[in-house]
């Protein structure tokens, strides 16, 4: 009996598997005295199909990092690209499209529409489109952030916890190619947090999503597969397969270094 042959494994080099990527990126605000350097030349990958945490302390340069990524921001020098795509190639209306089509936001602040439902709030970025949602995949998103129930609710009809779970659903609606979350748990108290938290990790495990998220929680964290730690605008460190308790621990071994130099 002869074996059954195989295709040969295709070998990607993990640039080949990064959602997004930033080389030699640096952001510089403001001119004189007021200059300030918010990144200084940071290089890092997001894995496709990964869910990474940034970490760091207030100020540090994590929310312009995940703004330079996802083209909110101008880079000063270096490069921030989404799949192939060098942002800083791009004219505005076309920043415009990859951001509305390869990308999903979740922020603290829910930024629902009050007089829609949950379903119209989710597809409200594909009807401005003028695009149809999948239909098959909208099912599966709203199964498994668990709104099946709440889509004809309108966000004051739900919960802080429910609220951010139609945020998480609008964000993954169009199938993004990267989803950036910026401290998503910031307003929830902790059980709807860990839901939330859940339902992210989900859309990696189980919908093959790629997401970044912001946070300064390390139990939050401790829902990602790789911890990155920025500090000064640079990166410090990282941790892949986070427990809350090894988040901490680097964390506390940051402050003794901070403190002793
Ligand atoms: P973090 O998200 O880690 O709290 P930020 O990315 O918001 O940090 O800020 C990094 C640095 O850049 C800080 O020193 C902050 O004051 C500065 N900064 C951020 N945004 C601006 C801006 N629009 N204008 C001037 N300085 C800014």
């Amino acid at each position: 009996m002869s074996l059954p042959t195989t295709a040969p494994v295709p070998v990607h080099s993990p640039s080949d598997s990064a959602a997004a990527r930033a080389t030699g990126l640096s952001k510089v605000y403001g001119e004189g005295e007021t200059r300030v350097i918010a990144l200084d030349s940071v290089s890092l990958e997001f894995g496709r199909g990964r869910f990474t945490a940034i970490m760091g302390p207030s100020g540090s340069g994590k929310s312009t990092l995940m703004h330079c990524m996802a083209g909110l921001d101008s880079v000063s020098a270096g490069s921030a690209r989404i799949g192939d795509t060098e942002l800083s190639s791009l004219n505005d209306r076309q920043l415009t499209r990859l951001r509305r089509d390869s990308i999903g936001f979740v922020f603290q602040a829910f930024n629902l529409l009050p007089t829609l439902t949950a379903l119209e709030n989710i597809t409200l970025p594909m009807a401005i489109a003028g695009r149809r949602p999948d239909q098959r995949w909208l099912d599966t998103v709203v199964g498994t952030v668990g709104l099946s129930g709440r889509l004809n609710h309108r966000p004051a009809q739900l919960s802080g916890g429910q609220q951010q779970r139609v945020a998480v659903a609008r964000a993954l609606a169009s199938r993004p190619e990267i989803i950036f979350a910026d401290e998503p748990t910031g307003n929830l108290d902790s059980r709807s947090g860990s839901e939330v938290l859940g339902f992210l990790r989900d859309s990696v495990r189980e919908l093959g999503r790629t997401v970044v998220m912001v946070t300064h929680d390390p139990a939050a964290a401790a829902y990602a597969d790789r911890v990155v730690f920025v500090a000064d605008g640079r990166l410090t460190d990282e941790l892949i397969a986070p427990t809350a308790e090894s988040v901490l621990d680097r964390m506390r071994q940051f402050d003794a270094k901070g403190r002793t130099s």
